[in-house]
């Protein structure tokens, strides 16, 4: 059933806990090579999703493919599959008294095609902690390490819930250039994420998720009909700060450049951001009920 090209096919995806339908009917072609991220409130379902996906959790009904295969049959997603699957959970790993890098070695040994131990370390920017006690790093530096596990596999899929919490921005920087290194040598990348700059920087398309359905699939710039959403410019002019809000903002410009010939004082021309998108697309709603 999967499209040609497409590493994750999933048609009509339902599943309920008691009373709660926490996937209410999702569909999603993610294509060989992108960075694909779920965005939605607490509680809208990606995380639900997201374990069907990797077969850590049965669905109730529809239809689901992953690297061609059905995550739900273990006759067909056995070792062979989740070797070419690379996972970082929400939760940390265990804290222990395993260096940073005879840790990274040790998962190595689970796969047919690791990836070489000290690149991986240098890659996710541990390599001064090499030689450290995992119980000894910071939260940060475990969340890389966590990183470190999942990718040391060579994944050609990688699932990322979370990735960047507890890092500092150079370190989140630096996750991202990892991420983009990654996707550009073909990589493909479900992340799940709350920080609406991540998915902006990062994302080639967006999901979002909103009690269990999709409500809108695009690229950053296209979501929530953010490109032609309505442009704040601002100026100064000899009266103080000035704002007008249009849907054609280089008329204005052309406009306000007859009165000011040289140079318009403090111009700017602000679109609504991400955030502002999605917090209007997923209504302020927190998914709590
Ligand atoms: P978050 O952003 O908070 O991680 P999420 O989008 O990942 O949220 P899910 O964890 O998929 O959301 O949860 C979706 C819904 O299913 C929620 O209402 C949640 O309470 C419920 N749920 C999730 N896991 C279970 C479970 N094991 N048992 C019962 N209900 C669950």
């Amino acid at each position: 059933m999967s499209d040609l090209g497409s590493v994750i096919s999933v048609r009509g995806l339902k599943k309920s806990y008691g009373s709660t339908q926490a996937v209410a009917g999702i569909d999603l072609t993610i294509a060989r090579g992108e960075i694909f991220a779920l965005l939605g409130p607490n509680g809208a379902g990606k995380t639900t999703t997201v374990e069907i996906l990797e077969g850590f959790r049965a669905r109730d009904s529809g239809e689901v493919s992953v690297l061609n295969t059905d995550p739900a049959i273990k006759g067909e997603a056995g070792r062979i599959w989740r070797n070419r699957i690379g996972i970082v959970l929400q939760s940390t790993s265990d804290a222990g008294d395993l260096s940073v890098k005879d840790t990274v070695a040790h998962f190595a040994k689970y796969y047919s095609n690791p990836r070489d131990v000290n690149e991986v370390i240098q890659d996710v920017g541990l390599d001064e902690k090499s030689s450290a006690l995992i119980r000894t790093l910071s939260g940060g530096q475990r969340r890389r390490l966590d990183v470190a596990l999942g990718i040391i596999g060579s994944p050609e899929l990688l699932f990322l819930d979370e990735p960047t919490t507890g890092f500092d921005p150079e370190a989140r920087r630096a996750f991202w250039a990892l991420i983009k290194s990654l996707r550009d040598s073909g990589t493909t990348i479900v992340l799940t994420t709350h920080y609406l700059d991540e998915a902006e920087a990062l994302a080639d398309r967006v999901a979002v998720i909103n009690q269990g359905k999709i409500v809108e699939v695009a690229t950053p710039a296209l979501l929530g009909g953010r490109a032609t959403s309505l442009a704040t410019v601002s100026w100064l002019s000899e009266k103080g700060a000035q704002a007008e809000r249009t849907d054609n903002p280089t008329a204005l410009i052309r406009k306000l450049t007859e009165t000011y010939k040289d140079e318009i004082p403090e111009l700017t021309v602000k679109r609504a951001s991400l955030e502002d998108i999605y917090l209007e697309m997923i209504g302020g709603a927190d998914g709590s009920e």
